[in-house]
């Protein structure tokens, strides 16, 4: 009996199994339920995770509507993670949008902002050689044109005519402190010491010497206009003692000394721009136009430059029109100052802040094309935004605003190595 007792015990669990057998079951069924927990746990983090992500949508305020502010709030805008975003300018909507001067924007520009929802057919400018020339006011107003088309989706409020001070921050009620703040207050914006960012700057040699000359022409009109590019130049200083050109053995020395100048002859009718520069050299005629304390010497060679390269039908500068011209006194050192500090975090207030355009870098040399420097910054911002919204602790913020910084050298770094070229070079 006792043995039957035991033989149906042991066939209602498994008939013919030793204990080792039971056991090895039972590790296995642990392990299969074990891996089935694991399993549901992962899938659930990863899903409440990415419901979190996905949902989290942080405010941004924008501080300058220049070129690079307005395109900062389009990657704003387009990178799905803004709750509230906040554009300011401490400009009346009129000064905003007269602003006179040209701006150039290179195929790498157009191809960024294509991206971010651009029409180019829509706005008022002309092409040339990829580029797409077009005042800064008729840009700034189309960008705004988007933004006001962007309300019904992204709650997007533009105060113009505002500027942004300390008692401006601290007006703010509490639920409206942005957790992101894009400084694109422009060269001579104060925002960054308003929030405690340091003023270093890294100043550093583009390798090149430069000088520029402005030409205002009330008489001529205001439409975009296409660049002039003109290479290896040389001028005749002889008058001056300077015998740069010399006949050596059938070889002109000017060939000797190559590259030369590169003029570039740029902006409206009416405001003309003209910029030559020459690679770092120690020649005769480079040293002597660093030094001389002669300043009808730049005025004239800009002079003849121009209307040597102009359009045909644009009116040669003469005598009487040449007092419309100004010009630097001699040729300088291109320069690139860019924040040491290009973004930081605001402890306490929980803000992450960048620093973008001509607020972040900036030549003292204006290549016609600088607004490209400023685009090149905001490539890196719609990441930016999207890893400082979805960040799960403070350490999330500060490796976005570590890669942020990054970026932010590498465009400086790669400005020096090869941007100067290609704004004037070739
Ligand atoms: C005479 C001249 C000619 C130029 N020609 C060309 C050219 O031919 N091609 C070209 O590509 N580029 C040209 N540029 C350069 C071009 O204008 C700049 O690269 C571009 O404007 C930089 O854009 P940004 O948005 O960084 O700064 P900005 O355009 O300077 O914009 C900064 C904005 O911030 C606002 N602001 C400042 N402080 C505050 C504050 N505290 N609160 C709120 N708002 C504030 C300012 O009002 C301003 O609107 C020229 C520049 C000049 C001066």
């Amino acid at each position: 009996m006792t043995m039957h007792g035991a033989n149906t015990q042991s066939g209602a669990g498994r008939p013919n199994g030793s204990l080792e057998e039971q056991y090895g079951a039972l590790a296995v069924d642990t392990a299969l339920s074990t891996l089935l927990a694991v399993l549901v746990y992962v899938l659930l983090k990863v899903s409440l995770d990415g419901i979190r992500q996905w949902r989290a949508k942080v405010s941004v305020l924008i501080v300058g509507s220049g070129p690079v502010g307005l395109t900062a709030a389009l990657v704003a805008v387009r990178s799905g993670k803004v709750l509230k975003l906040t554009v300011l300018d401490e400009r009346p909507r009129t000064a905003l949008l007269c602003r006179p001067q040209q701006i150039a924007l290179d195929p790498r520009s157009v191809k960024f902002l294509l991206g971010l929802g651009v029409d180019f057919d829509n706005m008022e400018g002309c092409w040339h050689n990829e580029h797409f020339f077009t005042k800064i006011g008729v840009f700034q107003e189309y960008l705004l044109s988007i933004l006001e088309q962007k309300k019904q989706k992204v709650n997007v409020k533009v105060h113009l005519g505002v500027k942004f001070t300390e008692d401006y921050l601290r007006r703010l009620p509490g639920q409206d402190w942005p957790r992101i703040i894009v400084v694109a207050d422009g060269s001579c914006g104060d925002s960054c010491s308003v929030l405690g960012i340091s003023s270093d700057y890294i100043v550093e040699s583009c390798n090149a010497y430069g000088a520029n000359a402005t030409i205002e022409r009330l008489d001529q009109r205001q439409v975009p206009t296409p660049e002039i590019r003109a290479h290896s130049l040389y001028f005749d200083l002889s008058a001056y003692g300077v015998d740069a050109i010399k006949e050596t053995r059938g070889v002109t020395q000017a060939a000797a000394m190559k590259p030369g100048f590169h003029l570039k002859i740029y902006g409206t009718f009416r405001n003309r721009y003209m910029a030559l520069v020459c690679p770092l050299s120690d020649s005769k005629m480079v040293r002597f136009l660093r030094h001389t304390t002669n300043s009808s010497i730049m005025k004239n060679i800009f002079y003849q430059s121009f209307n040597a390269y102009k359009t045909d039908i644009e009116p040669r500068l003469n005598e009487l029109t040449q007092r419309h011209m100004q010009c630097s006194r001699k040729l300088f050192e291109v320069l690139l100052s860019h924040r040491r500090v290009s973004a930081a975090y605001v402890e306490g207030d929980n803000v992450a802040v960048t620093v973008e355009g001509e607020a972040a870098r900036v030549l003292n040399f204006d290549t016609g094309c600088g607004v490209n420097l400023g685009m090149r910054g905001l490539e890196s911002l719609g990441r930016f935004i999207y890893r400082t919204a979805t960040a799960v602790d403070r350490n999330d913020v500060l490796e976005a605003l570590s890669a942020k910084i990054q970026h932010s050298k590498q465009v400086a770094e790669s400005f020096r190595q090869t941007g100067l070229a290609s704004a004037m070079f070739q």
